[in-house]
């Protein structure tokens, strides 16, 4: 091991002469550390609703008032849905890593698209009575595959509505700067502290681990918008202010 990196090394015969081959395998290295911590996150993500729910069944089994048997089976549910988005994203996510399913661009009105994820989002906005706006211009097109790319829109909107105040906005827009398409996810929640910034897209990193559960978090919803992104050629930005809100520019080149 030299600074971090790891080498492997090697004793060969060439042409008489015994010569030393370094290889850097330091990348093979990282690769098998975070399939490790891949396995160890989604064990432990599975394993604490499990435990619930066991503590669930004991209880039910022995308890006879309707309501209180009610009441953890309110708690079970939560508990599957959990497990049912966690299972969903890591299907998500093994086919977008596969590459199995290749990108289908296809020119799609962002309006009409958002508009969708809009209804689809929302029951929980009202929960907190979020205003939700569209500012898109009705034929504004972008070149997009419009599964993956609906997919990437819930997940921007779903966090901007999660992570919202009560009363809050959340506000689509979007411009074109050179040959790109920039939408952008605006809200007025609670905001990203500096430097958790630069690890909100890797893979079970989340701000406040309690709060994203409460709400329903998988910590998987950036890593896949990420990835969506990137398959488009594109760049994922974010700008946010800890108590003011977050803004995410989604960057989508328009050829
Ligand atoms: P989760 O399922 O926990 O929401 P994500 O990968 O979607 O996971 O987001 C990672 C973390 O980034 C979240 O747990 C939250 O702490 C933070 N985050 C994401 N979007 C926002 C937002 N719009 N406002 C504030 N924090 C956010």
């Amino acid at each position: 091991v030299i600074n971090d990196d790891i080498f492997l090394a090697r004793v060969l015969n060439i042409n008489g002469k015994r010569v030393i081959h370094f290889q850097d395998i330091t990348p093979f290295e990282l690769y098998k550390q975070a399939k490790k911590d891949f396995v160890s996150n989604v064990s432990h993500e599975l394993k604490t609703p499990i435990t619930v729910l066991k503590g669930v069944v004991e209880t039910v089994e022995k308890e006879e008032d309707i309501n209180v048997i009610k009441d953890f089976l309110k708690k079970a549910k939560k508990r599957i849905q959990q497990m049912d988005s966690l299972i969903n994203d890591l299907l998500i996510l093994a086919k977008l890593e596969s590459k199995e399913e290749k990108i289908q661009k296809k020119k799609i009105k962002l309006k009409a698209l958002i508009n969708q994820t809009f209804e689809d989002l929302q029951h929980i906005a009202s929960e907190k009575n979020i205003t939700l706006k569209n500012n898109i211009s009705s034929n504004f097109t972008v070149p997009v595959d419009e599964k993956k790319f609906s997919i990437l829109l819930k997940n921007l909107i779903e966090n901007a509505i999660k992570y919202n105040k009560q009363n809050g906005i959340v506000e689509i827009n979007v411009k074109k700067s050179e040959n790109y398409a920039e939408i952008s996810v605006v809200d007025t929640g609670i905001g990203i502290p500096k430097d958790s910034l630069p690890l909100i897209f890797e893979r079970f990193y989340r701000v406040d681990k309690s709060r994203s559960r409460n709400v329903g978090g998988t910590g998987l919803g950036l890593s896949i918008v990420k990835h969506i992104t990137e398959a488009h050629n594109g760049k994922v930005e974010v700008k946010s202010e800890v108590g003011k809100g977050s803004e995410f520019i989604v960057k989508i080149p328009l050829e």
